[in-house]
């Protein structure tokens, strides 16, 4: 019988992950290791390239061993990644020329001041869909070949190679055969052009990057060569990659234009389906890929909100009002209200749509009937606002939203998934499988690989576990989220950069 377990390697920002699927969409076996993060200075994050490659191989290797599988009995792999975060390494050596650069990571905000002044947000928008912030890979690499010793020079003899956390995996894996992307990926490094996908070269020499370095773009299911038999003890094709969020968007089989899902783990990321309409936000979302197949790009709109259930680890570990996240609904559900208190989290600044690096979070309104449940029901309160800023600026943008796929860490939590419904006032549906991110690789895989013909296919494979019908009373849905926008507006620094975005109405 020919092989048709497909692998999914899932290589976060807090843990890599291993997940064998059937082709039906059931996770067989996984193995997982946890991420040491390295924070140099504040603001500053960053991962270790080698740790993430040692940890990809044994985490491949244990989830076979769990599933009492070999290699030969896999199909296929599907990479997917934490987006944005930056490796430079040597092509002669294939060793890093510097730990990565973590998506978090803010140092290079004054070099996206400085460039959004010289382009232009308008310009980079036009080109990439993107806008001018720390969190894109582009100023990351500017980073790396002004400040690490002859990295530039290097840079221009073509002996480096840049590469998001997907392409550094697929170099490894393939013994330094392929310097590829996909698409998706492409798509967050403020050097892709959305309309001719391909990288942009007018960009390219105004942010001074040699072209030598860059991969080649590839389709989310494509053939990625093999990854060498030295790994798990036979050759495995190598046939999907994509970005995290863009691999959820698969695995929730988000397939037809105005359907759209939302992640909840350490941040919080929305997905809106345009299908094969690149659409322009006037709300200061980004456009992006869903995913391209067949050279044909899907595109999207996204919101990113940078902390969402890492709020609950905050509570969690640094004020220590709860002992685990899953104690936090107990809280929400033990007052009627949080007595008009509002945690805005801006520990980072603020993402979309206000882009405001300079934003800090806050604990609003608090008075002395205010206790520790008020603040964590406060905590889980902010995940739905924010979800509701960024579906009002999706709707004033021209969606039609009719419901809500959810998953993630924090998509568990009932009390905040009906929540959410009630804020948004539409029904938020709940898969059986959460996992969607590594399913969505395996998924691409399995495309690539021919186990499935399309993408139809895989959209039968979908199953609602739960469906979170809206049930609060419009007037009171309002009062509470103009309380939350009063809250931002308070959090939100004077001197915000770029042109200051209309926001949100109610
Ligand atoms: P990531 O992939 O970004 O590391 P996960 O998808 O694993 O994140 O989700 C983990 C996040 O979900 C953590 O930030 C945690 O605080 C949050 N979380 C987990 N369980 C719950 C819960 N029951 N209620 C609220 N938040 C939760």
């Amino acid at each position: 019988m020919a092989a048709s377990i497909l692998l999914a390697l899932d290589q976060g920002t807090t843990s890599t992950r291993a997940i064998l699927f059937d082709s039906d969409g059931t996770a067989r076996a996984s193995a997982q290791v946890e991420l040491p993060q390295i924070f140099p200075q504040p603001g500053w994050v960053e991962h270790d390239p080698e740790e993430i490659w040692r940890a990809t191989v044994s985490v491949m290797r244990r989830a076979l061993a769990n599933a009492k599988v070999t290699a030969r009995d896999i199909a296929a792999i599907g990479i997917t990644n934490q987006r944005e975060t930056t490796i430079l390494w040597d092509r002669e050596s294939g060793k890093p020329i510097h730990n990565a650069l973590v998506w978090q990571d803010r140092r290079t905000a004054d070099w996206c001041r400085a460039m959004a002044k010289k382009v232009g947000d308008e310009e980079l928008g036009k080109r990439t869909g993107l806008l001018f912030d720390a969190y894109f890979s582009g100023s990351k690499i500017a980073w790396l070949l002004d400040n690490v010793a002859g990295a530039r020079e290097a840079a221009e003899k073509g002996r480096l190679a840049f590469g998001t956390v997907d392409s550094f995996l697929l170099w490894r894996l393939t013994g330094g055969k392929v310097h590829a992307t996909d698409a998706t990926n492409a798509s967050r490094t403020m050097l892709f052009n959305l309309k001719t996908q391909a990288w942009d070269e007018t960009l390219l020499k105004a942010f001074k990057i040699p072209r030598s370095l860059l991969p080649e773009v590839r389709d989310s299911a494509d053939d990625y060569g093999e990854a060498d038999a030295a790994h798990a003890g036979a050759a495995i094709p190598i046939r999907g990659i994509a970005g995290d969020q863009h691999a959820a968007t698969v695995g929730q089989a988000c397939f037809e234009p105005g359907m759209i899902k939302s992640t909840y783990g350490t941040g919080c990321f929305v997905v809106l389906n345009t299908g094969t309409k690149l659409v322009r936000s006037k709300n200061r979302l980004l456009s992006t890929l869903a995913y391209r197949l067949k050279g044909k790009p899907t595109f999207a709109i996204e919101g990113s909100i940078f902390v969402s259930g890492a709020t609950i680890q905050w509570l969690r570990d640094r004020l220590k009002l709860i002992a685990s996240a899953g104690e936090s609904s107990a809280h929400a559900m033990r007052v009627a209200s949080t007595g008009g208190v509002y945690l805005v989290p801006a520990f980072t600044g603020l993402g979309a749509p206000w882009w405001d690096p300079d934003a800090r979070a806050a604990l609003i309104g608090l008075t002395r009937d205010s206790g520790i449940s008020e603040i964590v029901r406060a905590g889980l309160e902010a995940v739905a606002y924010q979800t509701r800023d960024l579906m009002v600026a999706m709707k004033e943008d021209g969606a039609k939203l009719a419901a809500l796929r959810v998953d993630g860490g924090m998509a568990v939590n009932d009390w905040v998934m009906q929540f959410l419904a009630d804020q948004l006032a539409i029904p938020v549906e709940r898969p059986v499988v959460t996992e969607t991110t590594a399913l969505g690789a395996a998924y691409l895989a399995g495309l690539g690989a021919g186990v499935f013909a399309s993408t139809e296919e895989i959209a039968k494979r979908w199953k609602r576990e739960r469906l979170f019908e809206p049930q609060a009373e419009p007037r009171q849905r309002d009062a509470l989220y103009a309380g939350w926008q009063d809250a931002v507006r308070r959090v939100r620094s004077s001197t915000p950069r770029g042109p200051t975005p209309r926001g949100p109405k109610r």
